[in-house]
């Protein structure tokens, strides 16, 4: 029994809060591959190539150089600057230096958006399938999580009526993630603009618009920011992104905020009592990827792309198996219903759900996935394809055969 009154109560903000399932079967997976494990693993929402060069150099430099003390909380100057380069030049956003703070992370940008922003008891919308810790930070933050659905057959896209139809005197932020982690799905301009229209209408709402997957999308499509909208939204949202994904640098922890004066101050206060400044090393690192990635994100794009033609293609080929287009990241999030209910005569463990379909493919096919439940999704699984085309040939080949036994056993 835990005990809640003496020595070892915790706070109820952790109690029942779980670890991040993407990062728990990340690790899972990796912890088996370390024993010797024959694994293939499509659960890491991570590049799989090579931090982009000028970054590593620049690093290197920096430490030789010494560069390695404190720096100023929300980062240093010449990076605030380049962000805010990059989000005038590719976003049409015109944010100052001084409105841009650099985090630990875009995952601690999140957090420390919502630190800012709400209040116990204020309502943080978030569309589903959502990305793991948007709810749970919500709750950190005190603020109650509303769920605003989206459907398959609608391609996962988050539709304004859905959002208007779950406002409230209490709604405070709505969290918009577009391409979508784990869905791909990227928010068309028009349904942009109809949910900016909305967001227009409730003054107490603000915006929280992760953006991280923004360089990775496909077929041609481009993902509009959405304080680019109008001066108006520009002045309720705070724009979230980083280097982890465009860049392949994900160890390294770089992520940034950009919002305006009256939200940049607080939360640039937020850092210096938290976690003072991301890295310096890595805010060297960061600089030189604005300064020179583009034409190593260009071919990972490229790469992501094919991958993500041939993944779809070998889902769609699997019975009771279906997959909507992700139009960006690198994720797709087939749904697996259909072979629920399966593999009951091999030994009378029926595959109910995605949670133990995703168990099962771990330990007797060797295949790493997310399941659906951790993203508001049961019946869905989630495949990263940041991953070599062999290792994507052998992850479906090994779908493939355990499905077709669970098929077998009836
Ligand atoms: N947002 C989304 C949707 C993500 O998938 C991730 C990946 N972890 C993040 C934010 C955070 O990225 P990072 O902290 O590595 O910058
Ligand atoms: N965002 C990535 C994913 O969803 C990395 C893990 C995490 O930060 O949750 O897999």
């Amino acid at each position: 029994m835990t005990d809640t009154s003496g020595s070892s109560r915790l706070s109820l903000r952790v109690r029942g809060l779980a670890p991040s399932p993407t990062m728990a079967m990340d690790s899972r997976a990796k912890a088996l591959k370390a024993q010797g494990r024959d694994l293939v693993n499509l659960t890491a929402g991570e590049p799989d190539f090579p931090t982009v060069r000028a970054a590593a150099t620049a690093a290197v430099e920096a430490i030789r150089e010494g560069f390695t003390r404190y720096t100023e909380a929300a980062g240093i100057r010449p990076l605030r600057e380049a962000i805010a380069a990059k989000l005038a030049r590719d976003n049409g956003l015109s944010y100052r230096p001084e409105e841009v703070a650099v985090t630990p992370g875009a995952k601690f940008a999140l957090y420390a958006a919502m630190q800012v922003l709400c209040d116990p008891g204020d309502e943080v919308l978030v569309p589903a399938p959502y990305w793991v810790s948007y709810p749970e930070q919500a709750k950190l933050a005190g603020a109650v999580p509303v769920v605003v659905p989206t459907a398959e057959s609608d391609g996962f896209v988050v539709r304004a009526a859905e959002i208007a139809a779950r406002l409230t005197p209490r709604s405070r932020l709505l969290v918009l993630n577009s391409p979508s982690n784990p869905t791909g799905a990227v928010i068309p301009p028009d349904e942009l603009e109809r949910i900016g229209e909305v967001v227009l209408r409730h003054p107490r709402l603000w915006v929280l618009s992760d953006e991280i997957y923004e360089r990775l999308a496909y077929d041609g499509t481009r993902p509009r920011s959405f304080a680019a909208l109008s001066p108006e939204l520009w002045a309720r949202t705070v724009t979230i992104n980083g280097f982890s994904k465009a860049y392949a640098m994900t160890g390294w922890r770089v992520g940034y905020t950009a919002a305006p004066d009256p939200v940049a101050r607080p939360l640039a206060n937020f850092l210096s009592q938290t976690t003072s400044n991301a890295t310096s090393v890595a805010q060297s690192a960061a600089l030189a990827a604005l300064g020179g990635g583009e034409p190593e994100v260009a071919a990972m794009v490229a790469e992501f792309g094919r991958r993500r033609d041939y993944v779809l293609e070998r889902l769609r080929a699997l019975p009771g198996v279906r997959c909507t287009t992700p139009g960006g990241a690198f994720y797709v999030f087939p749904n697996m219903r259909g072979v629920l209910g399966q593999g009951a005569a091999a030994d009378g463990k029926v595959v109910a759900d995605t949670e133990s379909l995703a168990l099962r493919l771990l330990e007797e096919a060797g295949l790493a996935t997310v399941p659906g439940e951790g993203f508001g999704a049961p019946g869905f699984i989630r495949l990263s394809y940041a991953a070599s085309m062999e290792t994507l040939a052998e992850g479906c080949n090994r779908l493939a055969h355990f499905l077709e036994g669970l098929r077998r056993a009836g």
